[in-house]
């Protein structure tokens, strides 16, 4: 019970938030500036793998002005990442790119409109849809939800088990520590939330030209969202990728389409792109982990479909696809990345595909 009732809370947070005042004496922030290439810089968080998370930024400095690809899971954490920028130019943010709706890219755009006038937001047009409708429903239950959560967290830290009611490690000690840190920072700015919805839209595909690179904001198919936008610069031979790739456990999600996310990764390769940003995670410079990706995400799609060819439900299919190989391959024998294995990719992607499958075969509502 316990482990169902945090599941509602944590897939929630496949829509994240958070903040955090940066009292005077606070440790630096949780992230490094890495340059990827002239003018091109990702900012790489340093928070533990957990339950909770911040997302990784890319600054791309053009001639007159600067691009952002997504913000953070709250206005202090987002205006700590503005800080970073302005330390490496004073050109100011023209565009902000949110990869996709989910809070935690989205929750700090507030701090570049306030900031810069004339900065424009770019996102995939169902994101202007999605942000007031399921995004406002997701945030309700975030906050709703977030006070127990963090009280869970405590509990468990001070009782010494881990949230399955296993003896804690120290890997979940950290993780849930950092967990704690965003959710009440988030609850904290909570009341103060303000969306702002995307400027600009983006179809299949945008190209903006900053003066010193063409940069290209791709949708390449539907997978972590049905809205995920990739941020490619041919020079740099760089891709932002957002959640499509997320490190050290792949982030699928209940907002997910299991069923082609393989397909739109095989997308994201045929780029070729020398290195990739990934939405949380170490920056990539080869394609075995994405590969790694594609292997489990089309594991899930055939062992789903037979699932349900066979006539099994949800419940039953939950006890017949079998990721272990997966499991080993992404969480090895760590408990904790286990517990974020089977929250963020089993649990969520057998949901969402039997979602998928049942409403593609179910009979057409006949008059
Ligand atoms: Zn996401």
């Amino acid at each position: 019970m316990i482990v169902k009732s945090l599941f509602i809370v944590v897939f929630l947070q496949a829509l994240g938030l958070f903040a955090a005042a940066q009292a005077p004496n606070a440790p630096a922030p949780d992230f490094e500036v890495r340059k990827i290439a002239g003018g091109v810089y990702a900012v790489i968080r340093k928070e533990p793998p957990s339950l909770w998370f911040n997302p990784n930024t890319v600054f791309i400095v053009g001639k007159k002005w600067v691009t952002v690809v997504d913000a953070n899971i709250s206005s202090a954490y987002t205006k700590e990442v503005l800080a970073a920028l302005r330390r490496i130019t004073s050109k100011p943010v023209r565009y902000v790119v949110n990869t996709h709706w989910h809070e935690d890219h989205i929750i700090g755009d507030r701090v570049y409109r306030d900031a810069f006038p004339n900065v424009d937001f770019i996102a995939h047009k169902s994101t202007l849809a999605d942000l007031p409708t399921v995004g406002a429903a997701n945030r309700k239950s975030s906050v709703e939800n977030g006070r127990g959560f963090v009280d869970f967290l405590k509990k468990s830290i001070a009782g010494g088990t881990n949230l399955a009611g296993q003896k804690i490690t120290d890997e979940e000690r950290a993780g849930y520590a950092s967990d704690i840190r965003l959710v009440e920072s988030y609850l904290a700015e909570a009341p103060d939330f303000e969306i702002v919805l995307p400027t600009i839209t983006v179809d299949d595909r945008l190209e903006l030209d900053d003066g010193r690179r063409k940069i290209e904001i791709l949708f390449l198919g539907r997978a972590h969202t049905g809205a995920d936008l990739v941020v490619y610069l041919p020079r740099e031979n760089t891709v932002a990728c957002g959640d499509l790739v997320v490190a050290p456990v792949p982030l699928v999600g209940s907002t997910a389409y299991p069923l082609e996310y393989a397909a739109t990764l095989e997308n994201l390769l045929k780029l070729k792109a020398a290195t990739i940003i990934p939405g949380h995670g170490p920056v990539m410079t080869d394609t075995s982990y994405v590969r790694l990706m594609i292997r489990l995400l089309d594991s899930i799609k055939r062992q789903t479909e037979a699932a349900v060819a066979r006539g099994e439900n949800l419940e039953q299919m939950r006890k017949s696809v079998d990721l272990e190989e997966f499991r080993r391959a992404f969480a090895g024998d760590s408990q904790h990345r286990r517990f974020i294995f089977e929250n963020y990719v089993f649990l969520p992607a057998t949901a969402a595909a039997y979602r998928q499958l049942t409403e593609k075969t179910a009979p057409p509502a006949g008059k």
